[in-house]
Parts: structure tokens; sequence; C-alpha cells
């Protein structure tokens, strides 16, 4: 299989970084992964604020996919998510909500220990890898990979994980799929500022839908359906994916708009996804067993 090594790495998502690999429509592949950390800390001893900050953030790739054209839509289907063997997690004066009431900074390693991240002698937290940072090119212009936006990026949902399928907006030829920032698990928000950053491996698949049948980007797991959006402020990241989400019930569920409202206030839930990088992620989820019965199928 296609592996796409963590070396091959990019710092902000942009139709000038040349492809590391080009790869037909359907094709299965591994992207290799540094942590956000750029692989910097490995010990409590190794700060925050003494890091190389131009190696923050690395997304491998990217992955030009023959025959996709601006205006199609990137599925990006996770099939497994493999983990190194220990995570890092830091606190720091200004980062993130906690940074907000944090003296000094704090670096602690979890060890991954039989499928459970260690978080003391006491607490072993059941690992639930994510991808923090998966997005395509822009059109124009350069995003840095901390930053989430139209194109994914840095959105932080810790719904999208192993047998999610992320659909993307194709806004250059060949999309440029990069993606890195994994988290071993992590909480909704991500209040202090990251989650148990850790290295991985990540298969996925990829296949190009003509046309953009969905508001993008759109997550849909096992259990869940979702529209995630990002904005300069909460508010708005939420006032995104909630109406992004009722585009997607009168378009791909047929009803009329004022149902689609309702049905969101009654049975969607809106969740922050983080609330610590520069643009805020929200995400407006409803159960694949609601839309199951009104008829909705999936590109
Ligand atoms: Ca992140
Ligand atoms: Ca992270």
């Amino acid at each position: 299989m296609l592996t796409i090594r963590r070396e091959t790495a990019v710092y902000a998502m942009s139709p000038e970084n040349a492809p590391a690999a080009r790869v037909p429509a359907g094709e299965t592949l591994v992207f290799e992964t540094a942590d956000c950390f750029g692989g910097q800390i490995v010990k409590e001893t190794d700060k925050l604020g003494a890091l190389d900050w131009s190696r923050i953030n690395p997304a491998t790739g990217p992955v030009f996919v023959e025959g996709a054209l601006p205006g199609d839509t990137l599925k990006v289907e996770i099939l497994k998510i493999d983990l190194a063997d220990q995570a890092a997690v830091v606190e720091a004066p200004g980062e993130g909500i906690t940074g907000l009431a944090a003296s000094e900074e704090n670096t602690k390693i979890l060890p991954i220990e039989n499928g459970c991240a260690v978080f003391s002698p006491a607490l072993s937290l059941p690992v639930k890898p994510v991808i923090g940072v998966i997005g395509t090119a822009p059109a124009e212009g350069a995003i840095p990979t901390g930053t989430p936006s139209f194109h994914g990026g840095n959105m932080d949902c810790r719904r999208i994980g192993e047998n999610g399928t992320l659909y993307l907006p194709v806004n250059v030829e060949g999309a440029l799929l990069a993606m890195g920032d994994l988290h071993a698990v992590m909480g909704d928000g991500e209040v202090c500022v990251c989650g148990a950053e850790i290295a991985g491996a990540v298969t996925v698949r990829v296949n190009v839908i003509k046309g953009q049948p969905l508001p993008l980007p759109f997550l849909v797991t096992p259990e869940h359906a979702m529209a995630i959006y990002s904005a300069e402020g909460l508010d708005a990241a939420a006032e995104g994916a909630t109406l992004r989400m009722r585009t997607f019930l009168m378009d791909c569920a047929h009803l009329p708009a004022h149902e689609a409202g309702m049905l969101l206030s009654l049975c969607g839930d809106l969740r922050i996804c983080q609330a610590v990088d520069p643009n805020k992620t929200c995400r407006m989820e409803v159960a694949l067993g609601v839309l199951e019965k009104l008829g909705v199928v999936y590109p």
C-alpha cells in the first residue's frame, strides 16, 4: 500500500504545495503523521515555550487525487488509525481556556497501554483516536495548518476518527489532501489547547464525488451525520454549523425549511469541537437513525 512518509509535511494548505504523491480515485493509502509538536516533546521536562514553533502542526502530504476538480467533493473514508506508544499534553499560560488561569508551563506524558492512555496510576482513558488536522488546499493563498476554515484544516473534531467518512471541498485540481495532529483521546472544546497529542498512521480511501451535494465539511460516523463549521468566534461557528445542517435536511432529506429548523431543535445536538484555535469550530449532529427514517442516502 502507498505510504506517505511523515517527513513529507506542510505547515500551510496551499495550491502552491507540490504533491507528495498522485493517486487515482478509489485508492487506499496511509498517511504517517508526526504529533502536533513535530516530535519535539518526548519527556515531561520538554516545555511548550522552548519548542521550535516553525515545526508545530505538520500535516503529512499533500496528496493529489486524480480526477478531482474545483467544485467537486473529496470523500475520505477513515479506515484505520494506528497510534505511537506515548502521547503528550501541555498546559501553558495564555494557551487555550485553562491557560487563562495557568501560572506555569507543564507537560504530561501519557503512555499508551492496552488500548488506554495512562493519565495516572488510578486513571486510564480508553483511546479514541482523532485526526485533528485534515483538509484540502484553498483555491488561492495559504492557510496555516493550525487554522480551521472552509477547507477543513485544524477542526479538532473528536468525531473525526476510525470508521468515519469526511467530505471536503475540492478547491484546486487534485484537491491536495493533507492531514496530521492525531489525538489519542480528547474532549469537546480541547480546553487546555491540545488533546493527547501523538504520532501515528492513518489509513484512508479517497474518492471523488462530482459536484457538492453536501454542505462541506461534512462528516458521517457510524452513529451520526454532522455539518462542521469554523469561524472567528464560537457564536458564528455555532450558527454556521446549525444553518449548514438545516441546508442538509432541506437538500438531502427534502424537508421544508421550517421543518428542518424544527427538527434540529428537537433532535439535533449542537456541540463545540474546539474553542482554542485561531478560528473556533462547532458541529451540528443528528443521529443516523433519524436520517434513515427520512430516506437520506449519503453519496
Ligand atoms: Ca489541533
Ligand atoms: Ca492537537
